[in-house]
């Protein structure tokens, strides 16, 4: 008797035992997918994990079928697997299911659906022909109305051809078709910059009027310092189109586009940049650093040309041959690494990230395990570590601090930087952490000799760093010398930058309007009906929203509570003060990026582009603003309120205050002049503030690693976080209650809790936390061996069942 051991994409712990024949026994291997029946008769693909000839104890069913040709997951994309369901403990299932693009997991209830834009039918097979049709006449098929279509059970592999062909996609995709913005903008030819040349020119052209008020007029756009749209030129001037053109075409004018989109890259590859001698001894430094360690950090301050050392080593790696990976904590946010990375190494590059569309991921996925050229270099997220590379050089961790690595929801709850890390064990690949502020842990593993260490403290130019100034609002406040959120200091500096033609960075952590609308009569804010927490009022749409989950209404006219017509907006967000600077600055434009202005795929692009393009003199955002951009004309940064982010109830508080606060700061002078940074805070004195204004790293690392140390907190501690969730409050207390009992049988004074979080109801869900630390000397396996045991004790009294059991290992 022949048996596979397949991993199915659902939580359940081990993996499932089929039947085959004789030749499927032969035929397959570990990483290919199986269609297989499981539960009441649904099919699911399942990748093969073992293949063997033990009869396992109970019944089982034949395989339904084989999906692939050859393995699509590697050995040791397997290997990773296997670590992160055991550290991260959770089934192998779930990483199967985080893992993969979802075109590669149909099943029996995959909606599937006509992609408009493919047109070649002539590549269909005439299964494929059939499919292709009924799908002109309706909008979606399930995998059940294909097989009854075609008049065959089994359709999967037909089905995956299909996507593979661009001929369909399937549900839960939400893809924008990419529409590129080009924007056209002119400038002189540089061999007018020589004012003989152009005094000839004028004299030249003096009989061609409009050309001349053409270049006139350009002459005055140009005064104020900003990349001239040819739309403008041409309204400011009145000449036509075709006047522009004829100056194009005398090779006076020279009309170029500023587009910062990956699918649009034109091949032109410059090279690379001239280090300076600091970035030379950084480079030469990690460089001996990976002698000894695989690991090292890249500690520079903001602007120090981190991302042109990293271009140096990829390019190393990759003209060995070699993949390489470089993680980014959003990638919505760094078109800008993206097309700095193109000029440099052109169509070597992929990108993926799950904004793509899902045939884009397929696409990127089978370049990488073909290990294709245009796939050596790969930009992505966190879930790029699960790519089926086969022979990785390199893993370059570009903001190593950020807490947007580690996944949050659903299962697999894993933090994408140590999982990278392990990543570049398994393939022996050197892996580089990069940051102006890193994590405690991160410093802490430097300082334990785990990882490499080199410093880089200059920024490139020699530009200093910003200067940065504390406002103490509450002085203000008492001096009435604030107009609104705004102190007199801060309008100043604000109109200083704005006369000198400089952009203004503003930074506010909290989107909306304002955070809570409050009868000044009863007290009483409106609340979420699903969640324990007050709505969000926004403006722009007069409504209040929920932020978790999604809840919104009209902003009523009367109190829900007393019925006076006293509701007020108390408190601020993004969308506020985007309005309060409409009133201060009507002559300047004012941006805004947050949340709720960068929705799909191109969102953060037209904004920052705008930006970069200086059609926007003041962006108002929120963290989104800290990680990584690059804007060369900014000279002001202001952060209206740094009090709120210091009083979090989180171990991590005041490092992520730190962070946040310094790489915001980098974010002005990035050119020359040096750069401002003001911080409004009533509590000046506070020693984060103080080590901010210092820009004392050290000075805050030191201090956090002595509290961590006596408050038993990572990296001295590891932490697991349990989260029980159900809509019955007292299921959920009792069940809290019982497990808290037999961790703290166990592990005593080490169970935390239990807690309700800051938000104790979403979505009608009571939460309750309990949090398990474990001692320096504490086996973190046996440990968390033990916390499965108790769960599956749980888990087996009847009445708990429905209660939600989640386990995060490193919360965050
Ligand atoms: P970081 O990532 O450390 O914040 P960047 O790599 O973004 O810094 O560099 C800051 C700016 O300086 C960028 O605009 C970059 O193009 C420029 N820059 C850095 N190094 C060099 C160099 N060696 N030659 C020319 N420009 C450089
Ligand atoms: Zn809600
Ligand atoms: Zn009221």
């Amino acid at each position: 008797m022949y048996y596979i051991n397949v991993i199915l994409p659902l939580y359940v712990q081990n993996t499932f035992t089929y039947k085959v024949n004789k030749a499927e026994f032969e035929f397959l291997k570990k990483g290919m997918r199986v269609a297989v029946e499981f539960g009441k008769s649904k099919i699911y693909t399942a990748l093969v994990y073992e293949i063997h000839q033990n009869p396992p104890t109970y019944e089982t069913k034949d395989i339904h079928q084989i999906l692939d040709e050859k393995p699509v997951v590697t050995e040791q994309q397997l290997k990773l697997w296997e670590w992160i369901s055991s550290y991260y403990m959770c089934s192998l299932g779930e990483v199967f299911r985080g893992a993969m693009p979802s075109a590669f997991l149909l099943e029996s209830e995959t909606i599937i659906y006509k992609n408009e834009a493919f047109q070649d039918q002539s590549i269909l097979t005439d299964d494929e022909f059939l499919i292709f049709e009924a799908l002109q006449n309706q909008t979606s098929l399930t995998v059940h109305q294909v097989s009854e279509i075609l008049g065959k059970k089994k359709v999967l592999p037909i089905l995956d051809e299909m996507i593979k062909k661009l001929v369909l996609y399937i549900k839960e995709e939400i893809y924008e078709v990419y529409k590129p913005k080009l924007v056209k903008y002119v400038r002189l030819n540089a061999k007018y910059n020589d004012e003989n040349a152009l005094q000839n020119l004028l004299e030249e052209l003096s009989r061609a009027k409009k050309q001349r008020d053409a270049i006139l007029t350009f002459f005055q756009l140009k005064t104020i310092k900003k990349p001239i749209k040819v739309d403008v030129l041409k309204e400011k001037s009145g000449v036509s189109s075709a006047i522009i053109k004829a100056l194009e075409d005398k090779e006076i004018f020279e009309i170029y586009s500023i587009q910062t989109d990956r699918i649009n890259f034109d091949g032109a590859t410059n090279n690379l940049k001239q280090l300076n001698e600091y970035q030379q001894k950084a480079l030469l430094e990690i460089k001996e650093s990976f002698t000894k360690n695989d690991i090292t950090l890249l500690h520079g301050v903001t602007s120090s040309g981190k991302t042109e050392i990293y271009t140096k080593l990829i390019d190393d790696v990759v003209s060995q041959g070699k993949q390489v990976l470089f993680l980014l904590p959003e990638i919505a946010l760094t078109t800008q690494i993206i097309s700095r990375l193109q000029q440099y190494f052109g169509d070597k590059i992929s990108v993926f990230h799950s904004k793509y569309s899902m045939n884009e991921r397929v696409e990127v996925w089978n370049n990488i395990l073909e290990n294709k050229q245009k796939a050596q270099i790969i930009l992505g997220a966190r879930s790029s570590v699960f790519l089926p590379f086969s022979n990785l050089g390199l893993i370059v961790i570009d903001e190593e601090h950020e807490q947007s690595y580690k996944q949050f929801d659903p299962n697999p709850r894993y933090n994408g930087r140590d999982s990278a890390i392990v990543l570049g064990k398994l393939h022996q690949a050197k892996v580089l952490l990069g940051s102006a502020t890193p994590s405690v842990e991160s410093k802490f593993n430097t300082e334990q000799k785990k990882y490499g260490l080199v410093e880089l403290n200059r920024r490139h130019g020699n530009v200093q760093m910003p200067k940065i100034e504390l406002i103490d609002i509450k002085e203000k406040h008492r001096k009435k010398e604030m107009n609104g959120h705004f102190s007199d200091r801060l309008l100043e500096m604000m109109n200083d930058a704005l006369a000198e033609k400089e952009q203004i960075i503003l930074f506010q952590n909290r989107r909306g309007f304002s955070p809570v609308v409050e009868c000044t009569t009863c007290g009483i804010s409106p609340q979420c009906p699903n969640c324990d927490v007050s709505l969000t009022y926004h403006k722009f749409r007069g409504e209040l929203r929920c932020h978790y989950c999604h809840y919104s209404r009209a902003m009523p006219n009367n109190c829900g509570a007393c019925g006076s017509n006293t509701l007020d907006t108390k408190g601020f967000g993004t969308e506020q003060i985007e309005l309060e600077l409409k009133g201060l600055f009507p002559d300047h434009k004012i941006g805004r990026m947050d949340l709720d202005t960068t929705r799909g795929k191109f969102g953060y692009q037209k904004i920052i582009g705008a930006f970069e393009a200086q059609e926007i003199d003041i962006l108002v955002g929120t963290q989104m603003l800290a990680k990584g951009l690059d804007f060369s004309n900014v000279s002001l940064v202001g952060i209206l309120n740094a009090d709120r982010m210091l009083n979090f109830p989180d171990f991590r508080a005041h490092e992520r205050a730190f962070q946040l606060m310094l790489q915001v700061s980098g974010r002005a002078g990035r050119s020359e002049k040096q750069g401002n940074v003001a911080i409004q805070t009533f509590n000046p004195y506070h020693q984060i503030l103080q080590q901010v204004s210092e820009n004392n790293y050290t000075k805050m690392y030191k201090e956090q690693l002595q509290e961590r140390w006596q408050y038993h907190y990572p990296p001295y501690y590891r932490l697991i976080k349990i989260t029980l969730k159900h809509k019955d409050y007292t299921k959920v207390e009792d069940g809290v209650k019982w497990l808290h009992q037999a961790l703290y049988n166990s592990f005593g004074e080490n169970v935390l809790g239990p807690s309700t979080p800051s938000v104790g109801r979403i979505r009608n869900q009571y939460i309750r936390n309990i949090v398990v630390k474990i001692p320096p000397k504490q086996s973190i396996p046996k440990t968390k061996e033990h916390i499965q045991k108790i769960r599956n004790s749980f888990e087996a009294i009847k009445e708990f069942r429905p209660i939600r059991f989640v386990l995060d290992v490193d919360a965050y």
